[in-house]
């Protein structure tokens, strides 16, 4: 980054402790409110969230939950009402005007949307030079070749000399990443880029993001498609403009948004050191828990208290269901591995009540419970211990 007085400043590290190197994106308490003739409503609601550089992060959410209006946030489209921004070092809002803003985006992300908005009246190869020749990048003869070399990566070399409307919806949206990706952006930021889109050629779109994310680039997509949140590396939910315990939801996906938020309110994080007992064997489970990071070994002892792990839980696996589901003790010792183990705490009352209200997640839970009773064989240790 430069120093001119006419980029956007970077941020100091030494002011801003909790900047860290290895982010793409930090958004600290990023709040977004809109008014109309009703009054002001707040569609971001305070938003905290850290990218690390080279993640595929998708982005998913009811209509309405905020997911564009977040997205705007990142690439400057829009500007926060409250909070802080920081993309690729730089903290894009504060003492950066609008033209600074835009040049500063020029160079370091690509931005995709569900429209491809490639301008009707150039080429394929036109439209994924403009990038190049706003923000002045390569040298003016190597430009149409740097963008032959990006229509050949999305397969659209036959047509580069075409006219966006005569290639299919597919292609035109190709075409649009590579125009996203002219001048080499660290960071692609799609919303809803499949949107559009059959599957096939969804398909594609993904295996070129993939692609993308496997030479280094950071990419951020927001999805309406569930089928493509298994194939980013991080999923992230926003539900009513605030985002949704992560953990939580890969540990309770079946949960309705609306829950996984109530939960994500409630949940207490723990950190236990490496064999701290987490639930012990004939007590009362006050907690249904959720493994953020980490191990934990579940333990029975025979009769002559011999000790066997009868099984290893880890990241996004939970406990603590078998007795809160039937209501009485522990039938396990349950304690952290050999490292630090982090985990979420939800109090049983809230755990109970929503088991109650969503009879899938109750299903869900009870056939992983089901599953691991069979796999080790509890209920005969339960029969001999009695
Ligand atoms: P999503 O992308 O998740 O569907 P959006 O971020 O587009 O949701 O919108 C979230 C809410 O903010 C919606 O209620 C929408 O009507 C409102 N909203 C978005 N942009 C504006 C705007 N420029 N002015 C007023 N309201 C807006
Ligand atoms: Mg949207």
């Amino acid at each position: 980054m430069s120093a001119s007085p006419r980029s956007p400043r970077t941020v100091d590290p030494v002011r801003n402790a909790s900047t860290s190197p290895d982010a793409m994106i930090q958004l600290h308490g990023v709040v977004k409110s809109f008014s109309n003739a009703a009054g002001e409503f707040t569609v971001l609601k305070g938003v905290d969230l850290t990218i690390k550089r080279g993640e595929f992060v998708s982005i998913v959410g009811k209509s309405g939950s905020g997911k564009s209006t977040l997205l705007n946030m990142v690439t400057g489209i829009d500007h926060p009402s409250d909070g802080l921004v920081v993309v690729n070092g730089t903290d894009i809002y504060t003492g950066v005007t609008e033209s600074q803003r835009s040049k500063w985006r020029g160079k370091n992300l690509g931005i995709v949307f569900q429209f491809f908005q490639l301008l009707p009246m150039l080429t394929l190869l036109e439209n994924v030079m403009l990038p190049m020749d706003y923000v002045d990048m390569y040298d003016f003869d190597e430009r149409p070749k740097r963008a032959m070399e990006l229509l050949t990566l999305v397969g659209l070399d036959k047509f580069a000399n075409k006219l966006p409307v005569l290639v299919s919806t597919g292609q035109q949206q190709l075409a649009a990443i590579a125009r996203a990706m002219a001048c080499d952006p660290p960071l692609l930021v799609a919303d809803e880029p499949t949107g559009n889109l059959d599957t096939k050629s969804s398909d594609t779109i993904i295996g070129l993001f993939q692609h993308f994310v496997e030479q280094g680039k950071t990419i951020v997509m927001v999805t309406h498609d569930p089928s493509l949140t298994s194939r980013t590396d991080r999923n992230i939910i926003l539900s009513d403009g605030e985002l949704i315990n992560e953990t939580l939801a890969k540990s309770l996906p079946q949960l309705r948004h609306r829950h996984m938020l109530e939960f994500t309110k409630l949940v207490e994080e723990r950190t236990y050191q490496p064999h701290e007992t987490i639930i012990s064997r004939d007590e009362h489970v006050e907690y249904f828990f959720m493994i953020r990071q980490g191990e934990v070994e579940v333990v029975l002892q025979d009769k002559k208290k011999n000790e066997s792990v009868v099984s290893r839980l880890s990241d996004g696996e939970f406990f603590g269901e078998m007795e809160l589901l039937r209501n009485g003790k522990s039938i396990a010792n349950v304690r952290a591995g050999s490292k630090p183990v982090e985990v979420l705490a939800l109090p049983r009352a809230d755990f109970v009540r929503v088991m109650n209200e969503s009879p899938i997640t109750a299903e869900a839970v009870a056939k992983i419970v089901q599953k691991r009773l069979e796999a080790h064989r509890i209920p005969d240790y339960r029969a001999a211990d009695r």
